[in-house]
């Protein structure tokens, strides 16, 4: 039986939930409350450079899944593409993730793997036997100097605070590659689309069951006109905040332009603390089948995020977790709704598993229909 079925958020979730719900003949109203489609994966071309940029931030599409992969090309061409990311460290540009030619450049070497192997592990602290935080992780995997180029600036500016107070968990392997291999990701796929996300998300939507209502923010009230809601808003906003506010992360962008090349690549990092600035990304470099003579540039500060913030990435330390708990408690106290999607389970979800997951979550709606739960993925 055909179902009303409301989505908050045009973000991808919103889109792929909408989509696999209309193909399967539920009638689906998408609102959102920015003026366009496609959430945080957004792009537009600049109008006097010609440029495609990545309004919210570069996204590089990147997975193992195979599904996801031929999902997402159902809709949009996906170019070639390997994210190479360099870093800039006192007056010197290194490579990362860091590898052999990293490891090279620094100490001056032309260390062949298993030299470097063997000099990694003498550096590493091995007075630190049980590592608790993540500074302790990272100087006995791969000891001070290190440590103090590629991590430690980079994450006090990303998080905001002592990388002794944040989880050795963050680092969970050895950061350093034996090889040459400067691909950032190590999946199987890893492309552009051809003309932007815009089109991708525009081309998920396409669908006669489908109405999309752009600038129009979701209130409670909105939930009683539906059979069923689904939620990619932020998990705490739903509630009003009644409890509190979910701690996250903002980013700034400084946009500027430049004739010609501004860095010679899409991802600079700036390793020092001095420099305000974690990166600046470039975004002509993101399509590089095309050719244009001015460039678009992004230097991005991250900052504590404000309640009149875009929330990007979600802290959950311990005080945050026990925060979404009690909003999870509340959320599993609803009906008719459930929350999906970065914001709507409080986590960071790369592009390929919010897909994943809102393809699974389309199916067990139509398995369970409106007995669904609040959450398909537990936020904990
Ligand atoms: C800086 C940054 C860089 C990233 N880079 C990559 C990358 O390189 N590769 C990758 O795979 N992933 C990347 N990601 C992750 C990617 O952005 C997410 O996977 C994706 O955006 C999640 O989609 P979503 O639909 O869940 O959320 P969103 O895209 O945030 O969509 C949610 C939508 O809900 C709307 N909304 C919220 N509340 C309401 C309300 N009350 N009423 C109406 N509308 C509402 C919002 O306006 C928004 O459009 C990056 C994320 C960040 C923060």
């Amino acid at each position: 039986m055909s179902k009303r079925i409301l989505l908050v958020g045009a973000g991808l979730s919103g889109a792929v939930i909408g989509r696999t719900l209309a193909e399967a003949g539920h009638d689906i109203t998408i609102v959102d409350e920015r003026k366009h489609i496609a959430g945080n994966c957004y792009t537009e071309r600049d109008d006097e450079s010609g440029v495609m940029v990545h309004t919210y931030g570069p996204h590089i599409f990147h997975t193992d899944d195979e599904e996801v992969w031929t999902y997402v090309n159902r809709f949009e061409r996906f170019m070639p593409y390997v994210n190479r990311v360099k870093t800039t460290s006192g007056d010197q540009v290194y490579s990362l993730p860091i590898n052999l030619h990293t490891i090279n450049q620094v100490f001056g070497k032309s260390f062949r793997p298993d030299e470097a192997r063997a000099f990694i592990e003498t550096l590493s602290d091995t007075s630190i036997e049980d590592p608790k935080t993540f500074e302790e992780q990272a100087l006995r995997f791969v000891g001070q100097r290190l440590y103090e180029a590629f991590f430690k600036g980079y994450t006090i500016k990303q998080w905001g605070c002592d990388p002794n107070d944040l989880p050795a968990s963050i680092l969970k392997r050895l950061p350093v590659r034996f090889n040459y291999d400067d691909n950032y990701f190590f999946h199987r796929f890893q492309g552009m689309p051809e003309n932007g996300y815009t089109p991708m998300v525009e081309k998920i939507l396409d669908h006669d069951r489908i109405q999309v209502e752009l600038n129009r923010r979701f209130t409670r009230s909105d939930a009683g006109a539906f059979d069923h809601v689904f939620y990619s808003g932020p998990l705490d906003g739903y509630f009003d905040f009644e409890l509190g506010r979910l701690g996250y992360r903002t980013l700034d962008f400084e946009m500027f332009r430049h004739d010609g090349d501004y860095q010679g690549c899409a991802v600079m990092n700036y390793g020092d603390v001095e420099v305000p600035y974690t990166r600046i990304t470039e975004h002509k470099h993101f399509s590089p089948w095309e050719k244009h003579e001015k460039s678009v540039c992004y230097r991005e500060y991250s900052r504590a995020c404000g309640e009149n913030d875009i929330p990007y990435y979600p802290i959950r330390l311990a005080d945050e977790k026990s925060l979404l708990g009690r909003y999870v408690e509340k959320a599993k106290a609803e009906h008719g709704v459930t929350f999906v999607g970065r914001l709507g389970t409080y986590r960071y979800l790369d592009m390929d598993v919010t897909i994943r997951e809102a393809l699974d979550t389309a199916a067990a709606y139509k398995r369970d229909g409106d007995t669904m739960g609040a959450f398909h993925v537990n936020p904990d």
